[in-house]
Protein backbone atom coordinates (compact mmCIF):
# COMPACT_ATOMS: atom_id res chain seq x y z
CA UNK A 1 0.00 0.00 0.00
CA UNK A 2 2.61 2.52 0.91
CA UNK A 3 5.06 1.42 -2.76
CA UNK A 4 2.03 2.62 -4.70
CA UNK A 5 1.45 5.95 -2.46
CA UNK A 6 4.98 6.38 -3.44
CA UNK A 7 4.71 5.33 -7.25
CA UNK A 8 1.85 8.22 -7.04
CA UNK A 9 3.93 10.64 -5.70
CA UNK A 10 6.94 10.20 -8.40
CA UNK A 11 4.36 10.44 -11.22
CA UNK A 12 2.90 13.91 -10.21
CA UNK A 13 6.12 14.76 -9.33
CA UNK A 14 5.95 18.50 -9.39
CA UNK A 15 2.84 20.00 -11.57
CA UNK A 16 4.36 23.82 -11.70
CA UNK A 17 7.82 22.38 -12.61
CA UNK A 18 5.99 20.16 -15.92
CA UNK A 19 3.49 23.06 -17.13
CA UNK A 20 6.70 25.27 -17.29
CA UNK A 21 8.50 22.64 -18.88
CA UNK A 22 6.32 22.89 -21.62
CA UNK A 23 5.17 26.59 -21.70
CA UNK A 24 9.13 27.16 -22.69
CA UNK A 25 9.69 24.37 -25.25
CA UNK A 26 6.60 26.04 -27.08
CA UNK A 27 7.40 29.71 -26.32
CA UNK A 28 11.28 28.51 -27.48
CA UNK A 29 9.95 26.43 -30.69
CA UNK A 30 7.44 29.20 -31.80
CA UNK A 31 9.94 31.84 -31.56
CA UNK A 32 12.53 30.03 -33.58
CA UNK A 33 10.55 29.08 -36.14
CA UNK A 34 9.24 32.57 -36.72
CA UNK A 35 12.74 34.02 -36.60
CA UNK A 36 14.46 30.87 -39.25
CA UNK A 37 11.06 30.55 -41.25
CA UNK A 38 10.81 34.13 -41.40
CA UNK A 39 14.53 34.48 -42.86
CA UNK A 40 14.02 31.54 -45.13
CA UNK A 41 10.86 33.21 -46.20
CA UNK A 42 12.66 36.64 -47.08
CA UNK A 43 15.46 34.75 -48.99
CA UNK A 44 13.24 32.54 -51.45
CA UNK A 45 10.51 34.94 -52.19
CA UNK A 46 10.53 38.73 -53.32
CA UNK A 47 7.18 38.73 -54.80
CA UNK A 48 4.71 40.34 -52.28
CA UNK A 49 1.95 38.25 -53.07
CA UNK A 50 3.73 34.58 -52.94
CA UNK A 51 4.72 36.14 -49.56
CA UNK A 52 1.88 36.63 -48.05
CA UNK A 53 0.83 32.67 -49.37
CA UNK A 54 3.75 31.35 -47.91
CA UNK A 55 3.80 33.26 -44.67
CA UNK A 56 -0.28 31.92 -44.39
CA UNK A 57 0.90 28.09 -45.09
CA UNK A 58 3.76 29.00 -42.54
CA UNK A 59 0.78 29.65 -40.41
CA UNK A 60 -0.90 26.52 -40.98
CA UNK A 61 2.09 24.68 -40.58
CA UNK A 62 3.19 26.13 -37.14
CA UNK A 63 -0.32 25.52 -36.11
CA UNK A 64 -0.93 21.80 -37.30
CA UNK A 65 3.04 21.43 -35.37
CA UNK A 66 2.05 22.68 -32.88
CA UNK A 67 -1.04 20.79 -32.43
CA UNK A 68 1.12 17.51 -32.98
CA UNK A 69 2.94 18.76 -30.24
CA UNK A 70 0.31 19.65 -28.17
CA UNK A 71 -1.27 15.94 -28.76
CA UNK A 72 1.73 14.08 -27.98
CA UNK A 73 2.61 16.23 -24.51
CA UNK A 74 -0.93 16.08 -23.66
CA UNK A 75 -1.27 12.17 -24.84
CA UNK A 76 1.82 11.46 -22.47
CA UNK A 77 -0.42 13.23 -19.86
CA UNK A 78 -2.98 12.15 -20.28
CA UNK A 79 -2.15 8.37 -20.31
CA UNK A 80 0.18 9.17 -17.48
CA UNK A 81 -3.27 10.57 -15.51
CA UNK A 82 -5.12 7.62 -16.27
CA UNK A 83 -2.14 5.37 -15.08
CA UNK A 84 -2.54 7.46 -11.83
CA UNK A 85 -6.40 6.99 -11.65
CA UNK A 86 -5.98 3.31 -12.32
CA UNK A 87 -3.19 3.03 -9.61
CA UNK A 88 -5.55 5.68 -7.20
CA UNK A 89 -8.53 2.98 -8.22
CA UNK A 90 -6.35 -0.32 -7.08
CA UNK A 91 -5.00 1.46 -3.89
CA UNK A 92 -8.95 2.83 -3.10
CA UNK A 93 -10.27 -1.03 -3.39
CA UNK A 94 -6.65 -1.94 -1.23
CA UNK A 95 -7.75 0.42 1.26
CA UNK A 96 -11.63 -0.47 1.32
CA UNK A 97 -10.74 -3.90 1.30
CA UNK A 98 -8.50 -3.49 4.70
CA UNK A 99 -11.27 -1.03 5.52
CA UNK A 100 -13.47 -4.20 5.68
CA UNK A 101 -10.99 -6.28 7.58
CA UNK A 102 -10.56 -3.91 9.93
CA UNK A 103 -14.49 -3.32 10.89
CA UNK A 104 -14.23 -7.60 11.05
CA UNK A 105 -11.69 -7.47 13.61
CA UNK A 106 -13.13 -4.23 15.16
CA UNK A 107 -16.58 -6.83 15.65
CA UNK A 108 -14.80 -9.31 16.71
CA UNK A 109 -12.84 -7.50 19.00
CA UNK A 110 -16.28 -5.75 20.08
CA UNK A 111 -17.76 -9.40 20.63
CA UNK A 112 -14.85 -10.47 22.44
CA UNK A 113 -15.52 -7.46 24.68
CA UNK A 114 -19.16 -6.91 25.05
CA UNK A 115 -20.12 -10.31 24.23
CA UNK A 116 -19.59 -13.38 27.28
CA UNK A 117 -18.02 -16.79 24.81
CA UNK A 118 -20.02 -19.01 26.93
CA UNK A 119 -23.46 -17.82 27.25
CA UNK A 120 -23.37 -14.72 24.23
CA UNK A 121 -24.99 -12.84 27.21
CA UNK A 122 -23.53 -9.15 27.79
CA UNK A 123 -19.86 -9.27 29.46
CA UNK A 124 -19.13 -7.27 32.65
CA UNK A 125 -17.57 -4.51 30.42
CA UNK A 126 -20.52 -4.10 28.35
CA UNK A 127 -23.01 -4.02 31.60
CA UNK A 128 -20.37 -0.80 33.01
CA UNK A 129 -21.15 0.92 29.83
CA UNK A 130 -24.79 0.34 30.07
CA UNK A 131 -24.86 1.23 33.37
CA UNK A 132 -23.13 4.38 32.97
CA UNK A 133 -24.85 5.27 29.65
CA UNK A 134 -28.35 4.95 31.87
CA UNK A 135 -27.50 6.89 34.19
CA UNK A 136 -26.42 9.78 32.50
CA UNK A 137 -29.23 9.53 30.40
CA UNK A 138 -31.93 9.02 32.67
CA UNK A 139 -31.24 10.41 35.67
CA UNK A 140 -34.53 10.74 37.35
CA UNK A 141 -35.42 6.84 36.12
CA UNK A 142 -35.13 3.93 37.86
CA UNK A 143 -32.19 1.21 37.17
CA UNK A 144 -32.72 -2.53 39.39
CA UNK A 145 -29.39 -3.74 39.50
CA UNK A 146 -29.39 -7.44 40.01
CA UNK A 147 -26.46 -9.37 41.00
CA UNK A 148 -27.54 -13.22 40.77
CA UNK A 149 -25.65 -16.83 41.40
CA UNK A 150 -26.68 -20.42 40.67
CA UNK A 151 -26.95 -21.98 44.11
CA UNK A 152 -24.31 -24.52 44.78
CA UNK A 153 -23.09 -24.00 41.26
CA UNK A 154 -19.30 -25.59 43.16
CA UNK A 155 -20.65 -28.65 43.98
CA UNK A 156 -22.31 -29.50 40.99
CA UNK A 157 -19.38 -28.33 39.19
CA UNK A 158 -17.00 -30.39 41.34
CA UNK A 159 -19.48 -33.82 41.03
CA UNK A 160 -20.14 -33.48 37.51
CA UNK A 161 -17.44 -31.54 35.95
CA UNK A 162 -16.95 -28.17 34.21
CA UNK A 163 -18.45 -28.87 31.13
CA UNK A 164 -22.06 -29.76 32.88
CA UNK A 165 -21.20 -26.83 34.77
CA UNK A 166 -21.09 -24.85 31.19
CA UNK A 167 -24.15 -26.52 30.30
CA UNK A 168 -26.01 -25.14 33.50
CA UNK A 169 -24.61 -21.67 33.25
CA UNK A 170 -25.79 -21.67 29.38
CA UNK A 171 -29.25 -22.70 30.07
CA UNK A 172 -29.72 -20.39 33.07
CA UNK A 173 -28.16 -17.66 30.52
CA UNK A 174 -31.32 -19.04 28.28
CA UNK A 175 -33.57 -18.41 30.88
CA UNK A 176 -33.32 -15.46 32.43
CA UNK A 177 -33.28 -13.94 28.92
CA UNK A 178 -36.43 -15.04 28.03
CA UNK A 179 -38.06 -14.37 31.49
CA UNK A 180 -36.64 -11.12 31.96
CA UNK A 181 -38.18 -9.44 28.67
CA UNK A 182 -36.83 -7.43 26.01
CA UNK A 183 -36.56 -3.88 27.81
CA UNK A 184 -34.21 -5.24 30.17
CA UNK A 185 -30.67 -6.69 30.15
CA UNK A 186 -28.74 -9.29 31.06
CA UNK A 187 -24.99 -9.71 31.18
CA UNK A 188 -22.85 -12.16 32.87
CA UNK A 189 -19.74 -11.43 35.68
CA UNK A 190 -17.69 -14.15 35.78
CA UNK A 191 -18.07 -17.98 36.68
CA UNK A 192 -22.16 -18.48 37.86
CA UNK A 193 -22.58 -14.70 38.43
CA UNK A 194 -25.21 -13.01 36.00
CA UNK A 195 -26.19 -9.12 36.16
CA UNK A 196 -29.54 -8.35 35.03
CA UNK A 197 -30.82 -4.51 34.46
CA UNK A 198 -34.08 -3.92 35.08
CA UNK A 199 -35.04 -0.67 32.96
CA UNK A 200 -38.37 1.09 32.40
CA UNK A 201 -40.00 0.58 35.66
CA UNK A 202 -42.16 3.60 37.57
CA UNK A 203 -42.28 1.97 40.79
CA UNK A 204 -39.75 0.41 43.17
CA UNK A 205 -42.91 -1.92 43.62
CA UNK A 206 -42.81 -2.89 40.22
CA UNK A 207 -39.42 -3.54 40.13
CA UNK A 208 -40.11 -5.67 43.11
CA UNK A 209 -42.58 -7.43 41.46
CA UNK A 210 -40.83 -7.76 38.15
CA UNK A 211 -37.73 -9.12 40.33
CA UNK A 212 -39.61 -11.84 41.74
CA UNK A 213 -41.44 -13.01 38.57
CA UNK A 214 -37.73 -13.21 37.25
CA UNK A 215 -37.19 -15.81 40.49
CA UNK A 216 -39.79 -17.69 40.27
CA UNK A 217 -39.50 -18.77 36.62
CA UNK A 218 -36.29 -19.54 37.03
CA UNK A 219 -36.37 -22.03 39.41
CA UNK A 220 -36.89 -25.51 37.96
CA UNK A 221 -35.63 -28.88 36.74
CA UNK A 222 -32.67 -28.50 33.79
CA UNK A 223 -31.67 -31.48 32.24
CA UNK A 224 -28.01 -32.38 31.99
CA UNK A 225 -25.78 -35.48 31.60
CA UNK A 226 -29.20 -37.47 30.73
CA UNK A 227 -30.13 -36.34 34.64
CA UNK A 228 -31.92 -33.61 36.24
CA UNK A 229 -30.99 -31.19 38.10
CA UNK A 230 -32.67 -28.66 39.99
CA UNK A 231 -31.33 -25.14 39.96
CA UNK A 232 -32.51 -22.47 42.49
CA UNK A 233 -30.86 -18.85 42.54
CA UNK A 234 -29.68 -16.45 45.19
CA UNK A 235 -30.10 -12.74 44.41
CA UNK A 236 -28.93 -9.22 45.56
CA UNK A 237 -30.38 -6.18 44.35
CA UNK A 238 -29.44 -2.60 44.52
CA UNK A 239 -31.82 0.25 43.25
CA UNK A 240 -30.21 3.20 41.34
CA UNK A 241 -30.54 6.17 42.51
CA UNK A 242 -31.28 5.19 45.89
CA UNK A 243 -28.81 2.69 46.89
CA UNK A 244 -25.58 3.92 44.52
CA UNK A 245 -25.18 6.38 41.47
CA UNK A 246 -22.64 4.40 39.55
CA UNK A 247 -21.97 0.74 38.41
CA UNK A 248 -19.27 0.40 40.93
CA UNK A 249 -21.93 1.18 43.88
CA UNK A 250 -24.56 -0.62 42.88
CA UNK A 251 -22.38 -3.80 42.40
CA UNK A 252 -21.31 -3.32 45.63
CA UNK A 253 -24.62 -3.30 47.56
CA UNK A 254 -25.78 -5.37 45.02
CA UNK A 255 -23.17 -8.14 45.93
CA UNK A 256 -23.33 -7.57 49.90
CA UNK A 257 -27.58 -8.12 49.63
CA UNK A 258 -26.62 -11.24 47.68
CA UNK A 259 -24.28 -12.72 50.27
CA UNK A 260 -27.24 -11.77 52.65
CA UNK A 261 -29.02 -14.04 50.37
CA UNK A 262 -26.76 -17.04 50.33
CA UNK A 263 -26.01 -16.61 54.34
CA UNK A 264 -29.96 -17.10 54.64
CA UNK A 265 -30.19 -20.42 53.04
CA UNK A 266 -30.42 -19.34 49.47
CA UNK A 267 -32.73 -20.08 46.74
CA UNK A 268 -33.77 -16.12 47.53
CA UNK A 269 -33.49 -12.73 46.88
CA UNK A 270 -32.61 -9.71 49.10
CA UNK A 271 -32.92 -6.31 48.62
CA UNK A 272 -29.65 -3.71 49.69
CA UNK A 273 -30.79 -1.68 52.72
CA UNK A 274 -28.82 1.01 54.54
CA UNK A 275 -29.37 -1.31 57.83
CA UNK A 276 -28.01 -4.39 55.37
CA UNK A 277 -25.05 -1.90 54.78
CA UNK A 278 -24.55 -1.63 59.29
CA UNK A 279 -25.26 -4.96 59.53
CA UNK A 280 -22.04 -5.82 57.20
CA UNK A 281 -19.69 -2.90 58.89
CA UNK A 282 -20.58 -4.89 62.63
CA UNK A 283 -19.64 -8.31 61.02
CA UNK A 284 -16.03 -6.69 60.35
CA UNK A 285 -15.61 -5.09 63.94
CA UNK A 286 -16.86 -8.85 65.22
CA UNK A 287 -14.56 -10.45 62.59
CA UNK A 288 -12.15 -8.76 64.38
CA UNK A 289 -12.84 -8.95 67.97
CA UNK A 290 -13.42 -13.19 67.69
CA UNK A 291 -9.72 -13.18 67.72
CA UNK A 292 -9.31 -12.02 71.05
CA UNK A 293 -12.69 -13.90 71.83
CA UNK A 294 -10.60 -17.14 70.90
CA UNK A 295 -7.35 -15.78 72.69
CA UNK A 296 -9.07 -14.81 75.84
CA UNK A 297 -11.38 -17.84 76.38
CA UNK A 298 -14.70 -15.34 76.54
CA UNK A 299 -17.26 -18.59 74.87
CA UNK A 300 -19.36 -20.78 77.03
CA UNK A 301 -21.51 -23.65 76.47
CA UNK A 302 -25.03 -23.95 76.97
CA UNK A 303 -27.47 -26.75 76.81
CA UNK A 304 -30.69 -27.38 75.91
CA UNK A 305 -32.73 -30.49 76.49
CA UNK A 306 -34.00 -32.97 74.28
CA UNK A 307 -37.04 -34.58 75.79
CA UNK A 308 -37.75 -37.84 74.05
CA UNK A 309 -41.59 -39.30 73.06
CA UNK A 310 -41.38 -42.20 75.37
CA UNK A 311 -41.51 -41.09 78.75
CA UNK A 312 -41.17 -37.00 78.63
CA UNK A 313 -37.67 -37.28 79.85
CA UNK A 314 -34.94 -35.24 78.81
CA UNK A 315 -32.02 -38.57 77.70
CA UNK A 316 -29.94 -36.29 75.50
CA UNK A 317 -29.21 -32.22 75.22
CA UNK A 318 -27.93 -29.58 72.64
CA UNK A 319 -24.28 -28.30 73.17
CA UNK A 320 -24.65 -24.66 71.90
CA UNK A 321 -21.78 -22.27 71.86
CA UNK A 322 -22.21 -19.15 73.62
CA UNK A 323 -19.80 -15.84 73.64
CA UNK A 324 -19.53 -14.21 76.47
CA UNK A 325 -18.17 -10.89 74.65
CA UNK A 326 -16.63 -7.89 77.44
CA UNK A 327 -18.55 -5.63 76.13
CA UNK A 328 -21.77 -6.61 74.46
CA UNK A 329 -22.86 -9.33 77.10
CA UNK A 330 -23.90 -12.89 76.29
CA UNK A 331 -23.56 -12.66 71.65
CA UNK A 332 -25.69 -15.28 70.11
CA UNK A 333 -24.65 -17.56 68.29
CA UNK A 334 -26.26 -16.12 64.70
CA UNK A 335 -24.01 -13.04 65.33
CA UNK A 336 -20.51 -14.98 65.28
CA UNK A 337 -21.15 -18.82 63.71
CA UNK A 338 -20.73 -17.72 59.96
CA UNK A 339 -17.91 -15.03 60.62
CA UNK A 340 -16.17 -17.76 62.76
CA UNK A 341 -16.40 -19.99 59.93
CA UNK A 342 -15.28 -17.18 57.08
CA UNK A 343 -12.19 -16.24 59.97
CA UNK A 344 -11.56 -20.02 60.20
CA UNK A 345 -11.64 -19.64 64.22
CA UNK A 346 -14.89 -22.00 64.07
CA UNK A 347 -12.32 -24.78 64.21
CA UNK A 348 -11.23 -23.89 67.60
CA UNK A 349 -14.20 -22.76 68.85
CA UNK A 350 -15.94 -26.37 67.80
CA UNK A 351 -12.92 -28.37 69.49
CA UNK A 352 -13.76 -25.96 72.74
CA UNK A 353 -17.17 -27.18 72.94
CA UNK A 354 -16.46 -30.64 71.93
CA UNK A 355 -14.04 -30.86 74.97
CA UNK A 356 -16.47 -29.32 76.90
CA UNK A 357 -19.45 -31.60 75.95
CA UNK A 358 -16.63 -34.56 76.84
CA UNK A 359 -15.76 -33.17 80.40
CA UNK A 360 -19.73 -32.07 80.82
CA UNK A 361 -20.57 -35.93 79.91
CA UNK A 362 -17.97 -37.50 82.22
CA UNK A 363 -19.35 -35.29 84.76
CA UNK A 364 -23.64 -36.27 84.06
CA UNK A 365 -22.20 -40.02 84.21
CA UNK A 366 -20.55 -39.41 87.60
CA UNK A 367 -23.52 -38.43 89.10
CA UNK A 368 -25.40 -41.40 87.86
CA UNK A 369 -27.21 -39.55 84.91
CA UNK A 370 -27.14 -41.07 81.38
CA UNK A 371 -27.03 -38.18 79.12
CA UNK A 372 -26.38 -38.01 75.72
CA UNK A 373 -24.89 -34.64 74.04
CA UNK A 374 -25.53 -33.52 70.56
CA UNK A 375 -22.50 -31.01 68.92
CA UNK A 376 -23.21 -29.01 66.01
CA UNK A 377 -20.47 -29.14 63.47
CA UNK A 378 -18.82 -26.79 61.26
CA UNK A 379 -18.15 -27.28 57.30
CA UNK A 380 -14.48 -26.29 58.41
CA UNK A 381 -13.88 -28.70 60.54
CA UNK A 382 -15.88 -31.70 58.72
CA UNK A 383 -13.51 -30.98 55.30
CA UNK A 384 -10.42 -30.82 57.72
CA UNK A 385 -8.32 -34.22 57.52
CA UNK A 386 -6.98 -33.77 60.94
CA UNK A 387 -10.67 -33.60 62.38
CA UNK A 388 -11.05 -37.30 62.69
CA UNK A 389 -7.52 -38.54 63.98
CA UNK A 390 -7.15 -35.74 66.31
CA UNK A 391 -11.18 -36.47 68.05
CA UNK A 392 -10.01 -40.18 68.00
CA UNK A 393 -7.18 -38.71 70.44
CA UNK A 394 -9.30 -37.05 72.50
CA UNK A 395 -11.59 -40.06 72.67
CA UNK A 396 -8.85 -41.92 74.21
CA UNK A 397 -7.26 -39.16 75.95
CA UNK A 398 -10.35 -38.13 78.26
CA UNK A 399 -11.78 -41.77 78.11
CA UNK A 400 -15.58 -40.99 77.21
CA UNK A 401 -17.72 -43.10 75.30
CA UNK A 402 -18.53 -42.22 71.79
CA UNK A 403 -21.96 -43.40 72.00
CA UNK A 404 -22.96 -40.35 74.22
CA UNK A 405 -22.43 -38.16 71.59
CA UNK A 406 -24.09 -37.15 68.24
CA UNK A 407 -22.45 -34.87 65.90
CA UNK A 408 -25.07 -32.58 64.24
CA UNK A 409 -24.32 -31.49 60.45
CA UNK A 410 -26.55 -29.54 58.00
CA UNK A 411 -27.62 -30.19 54.41
CA UNK A 412 -25.24 -26.86 53.06
CA UNK A 413 -22.42 -28.31 55.00
CA UNK A 414 -22.27 -31.51 53.01
CA UNK A 415 -23.20 -30.33 49.85
CA UNK A 416 -20.29 -28.44 49.31
CA UNK A 417 -18.42 -31.71 49.70
CA UNK A 418 -20.58 -34.49 49.29
CA UNK A 419 -17.87 -37.80 48.83
CA UNK A 420 -15.63 -36.62 51.03
CA UNK A 421 -18.44 -35.91 53.96
CA UNK A 422 -20.09 -39.05 53.53
CA UNK A 423 -16.33 -40.66 54.47
CA UNK A 424 -15.79 -38.63 57.18
CA UNK A 425 -18.72 -39.13 58.46
CA UNK A 426 -18.45 -42.75 58.30
CA UNK A 427 -15.54 -43.08 59.78
CA UNK A 428 -17.31 -41.14 63.34
CA UNK A 429 -19.76 -43.96 63.03
CA UNK A 430 -17.46 -46.78 63.41
CA UNK A 431 -16.16 -45.18 65.91
CA UNK A 432 -18.89 -44.93 67.82
CA UNK A 433 -20.58 -41.43 67.37
CA UNK A 434 -24.12 -40.86 66.23
CA UNK A 435 -24.84 -38.27 63.31
CA UNK A 436 -27.79 -36.32 63.10
CA UNK A 437 -29.06 -34.01 59.84
CA UNK A 438 -29.69 -30.45 61.27
CA UNK A 439 -32.37 -28.25 60.21
CA UNK A 440 -34.14 -30.93 57.87
CA UNK A 441 -36.56 -29.07 55.18
CA UNK A 442 -34.30 -25.60 54.92
CA UNK A 443 -32.50 -24.77 51.81
CA UNK A 444 -31.54 -26.91 49.65
CA UNK A 445 -33.47 -30.28 50.59
CA UNK A 446 -32.93 -33.05 48.20
CA UNK A 447 -34.60 -36.43 49.20
CA UNK A 448 -31.71 -38.13 47.65
CA UNK A 449 -29.37 -36.93 50.20
CA UNK A 450 -30.96 -38.65 53.26
CA UNK A 451 -30.69 -41.90 51.38
CA UNK A 452 -26.84 -41.48 50.82
CA UNK A 453 -25.60 -40.25 54.09
CA UNK A 454 -24.62 -42.35 56.69
CA UNK A 455 -27.07 -40.88 59.61
CA UNK A 456 -28.93 -41.75 62.72
CA UNK A 457 -30.95 -38.93 63.74
CA UNK A 458 -33.19 -36.04 61.43
CA UNK A 459 -33.62 -33.08 63.03
CA UNK A 460 -36.65 -31.30 61.68
CA UNK A 461 -35.98 -27.84 61.40
CA UNK A 462 -38.75 -25.41 63.86
CA UNK A 463 -39.87 -23.58 60.86
CA UNK A 464 -41.94 -26.16 59.81
CA UNK A 465 -43.24 -26.52 63.39
CA UNK A 466 -43.78 -22.38 64.55
CA UNK A 467 -47.01 -22.51 62.22
CA UNK A 468 -48.60 -25.73 63.64
CA UNK A 469 -51.27 -23.56 65.55
CA UNK A 470 -52.90 -24.10 61.55
CA UNK A 471 -52.84 -27.68 62.31
CA UNK A 472 -54.69 -28.38 58.81
CA UNK A 473 -52.10 -27.31 56.86
CA UNK A 474 -48.59 -28.15 58.29
CA UNK A 475 -49.26 -31.75 59.72
CA UNK A 476 -49.47 -33.17 55.79
CA UNK A 477 -45.78 -31.88 55.61
CA UNK A 478 -44.56 -33.15 59.78
CA UNK A 479 -46.48 -36.41 59.09
CA UNK A 480 -45.13 -37.15 55.70
CA UNK A 481 -41.81 -35.70 56.63
CA UNK A 482 -41.32 -37.81 60.06
CA UNK A 483 -42.66 -41.35 58.18
CA UNK A 484 -39.94 -41.05 55.37
CA UNK A 485 -37.23 -40.74 58.53
CA UNK A 486 -38.93 -43.53 60.06
CA UNK A 487 -39.10 -45.78 56.61
CA UNK A 488 -34.99 -44.81 56.54
CA UNK A 489 -34.82 -46.11 60.14
CA UNK A 490 -33.88 -42.51 61.68
CA UNK A 491 -34.97 -41.23 64.95
CA UNK A 492 -36.93 -37.65 64.57
CA UNK A 493 -36.11 -34.56 66.78
CA UNK A 494 -38.87 -31.80 66.16
CA UNK A 495 -36.96 -28.35 66.91
CA UNK A 496 -38.46 -25.13 67.90
CA UNK A 497 -41.78 -26.50 70.34
CA UNK A 498 -42.66 -23.89 71.78
CA UNK A 499 -46.59 -24.69 72.82
CA UNK A 500 -48.49 -27.72 74.08
CA UNK A 501 -50.53 -27.93 70.55
CA UNK A 502 -47.07 -28.05 69.47
CA UNK A 503 -46.13 -30.96 71.21
CA UNK A 504 -49.36 -32.45 71.06
CA UNK A 505 -49.40 -32.64 67.18
CA UNK A 506 -45.70 -33.72 67.15
CA UNK A 507 -46.93 -36.81 69.57
CA UNK A 508 -49.82 -37.82 67.14
CA UNK A 509 -46.85 -37.55 64.24
CA UNK A 510 -44.80 -39.90 66.11
CA UNK A 511 -42.11 -37.94 66.27
CA UNK A 512 -39.26 -39.82 68.64
CA UNK A 513 -37.94 -36.36 70.50
CA UNK A 514 -39.26 -32.88 70.89
CA UNK A 515 -36.40 -29.35 71.63
CA UNK A 516 -37.73 -26.20 72.18
CA UNK A 517 -38.27 -23.90 74.78
CA UNK A 518 -41.93 -25.28 75.85
CA UNK A 519 -39.64 -27.51 78.01
CA UNK A 520 -36.45 -25.32 78.58
CA UNK A 521 -34.03 -22.37 76.91
CA UNK A 522 -30.69 -23.09 76.35
CA UNK A 523 -29.34 -22.99 79.99
CA UNK A 524 -25.37 -23.31 81.35
CA UNK A 525 -25.27 -26.44 83.03
CA UNK A 526 -25.73 -25.09 86.95
CA UNK A 527 -29.50 -23.55 85.75
CA UNK A 528 -30.36 -26.55 84.28
CA UNK A 529 -33.64 -28.62 85.66
CA UNK A 530 -32.25 -31.40 87.06
CA UNK A 531 -35.99 -32.45 87.07
CA UNK A 532 -36.17 -32.93 83.73
CA UNK A 533 -33.67 -35.53 83.44
CA UNK A 534 -34.78 -37.84 86.31
P1 LIG B 1 -29.40 -24.90 65.75
O1 LIG B 1 -28.33 -25.91 65.65
O2 LIG B 1 -30.62 -25.11 64.93
O3 LIG B 1 -29.76 -24.77 67.27
C1 LIG B 1 -31.03 -24.59 67.74
C2 LIG B 1 -31.31 -23.16 67.91
O4 LIG B 1 -32.70 -23.00 68.09
C3 LIG B 1 -30.67 -22.58 69.18
O5 LIG B 1 -30.35 -21.24 68.92
C4 LIG B 1 -31.81 -22.60 70.16
O6 LIG B 1 -31.68 -21.64 71.17
C5 LIG B 1 -32.95 -22.30 69.27
N1 LIG B 1 -34.18 -22.81 69.82
C6 LIG B 1 -34.35 -23.94 70.53
N2 LIG B 1 -35.63 -24.10 70.88
C7 LIG B 1 -36.31 -23.06 70.37
C8 LIG B 1 -37.69 -22.66 70.37
O7 LIG B 1 -38.55 -23.30 70.94
N3 LIG B 1 -38.01 -21.53 69.73
C9 LIG B 1 -37.08 -20.78 69.11
N4 LIG B 1 -37.48 -19.68 68.49
N5 LIG B 1 -35.77 -21.12 69.05
C10 LIG B 1 -35.39 -22.25 69.71
P2 LIG B 1 -28.96 -20.69 69.26
O8 LIG B 1 -28.41 -21.29 70.48
O9 LIG B 1 -29.09 -19.21 69.17
O10 LIG B 1 -28.09 -21.22 68.06
C11 LIG B 1 -28.32 -20.81 66.81
C12 LIG B 1 -27.53 -21.57 65.81
O11 LIG B 1 -26.14 -21.32 65.97
C13 LIG B 1 -27.66 -23.06 65.98
O12 LIG B 1 -28.83 -23.48 65.38
C14 LIG B 1 -26.44 -23.54 65.26
O13 LIG B 1 -26.62 -23.54 63.89
C15 LIG B 1 -25.44 -22.47 65.61
N6 LIG B 1 -24.61 -22.94 66.73
C16 LIG B 1 -24.83 -22.86 68.05
N7 LIG B 1 -23.82 -23.40 68.72
C17 LIG B 1 -22.95 -23.88 67.82
C18 LIG B 1 -21.70 -24.55 67.88
O14 LIG B 1 -21.18 -24.89 68.95
N8 LIG B 1 -21.08 -24.86 66.72
C19 LIG B 1 -21.62 -24.53 65.52
N9 LIG B 1 -20.96 -24.86 64.42
N10 LIG B 1 -22.79 -23.91 65.40
C20 LIG B 1 -23.45 -23.57 66.54
CA1 LIG C 1 -28.13 -27.90 65.87
CA1 LIG D 1 -31.38 -26.93 64.13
Amino acid sequence: MRRKYQKLGKKNNNPMKNTIEIISIYVVLGVTWILISDEILNVFSSNHEFHEFLQTIKGILFVIFTAFLFYFIIKRRMDLYADTIDDLGDAVTQLENSNTSLKKLEKVLYDKAYYDDLTNVYSRAKILEDVTDFIEENENELLAFVDIDIDNFKELNETKGHDIGDVLIQQVAIELKRVIGEDNIIGRLSGDEFIVLIKSKASKQELIECINNISKNIKKTYFLDREDFYASLSAGVAIYPYDGEDYHELLKCADIALNEAKLLGKNQIVFYSEKLADVKKNQAEIANQLYYGVKNQEFLVYYQPIISNKNLKATMVEALIRWNHPMKGLVPPLDFIYIAEKTGHIKEMTWFVIKEAFKQQLKWKSQGLNIQISINLSAKILSSHTFVPKLTDMVKEMNVETKQFIFEVTESMIIDNLEETIKTLMKLRKIGFKIALDDFGVGYSSLTYLQKLPLDYLKIDRSFIKEISDKEKSSPVLQFMIDLAHKLELYVISEGVETEDALQLLKDLKSDYFQGYYFSKPLPEIELDQHIFR
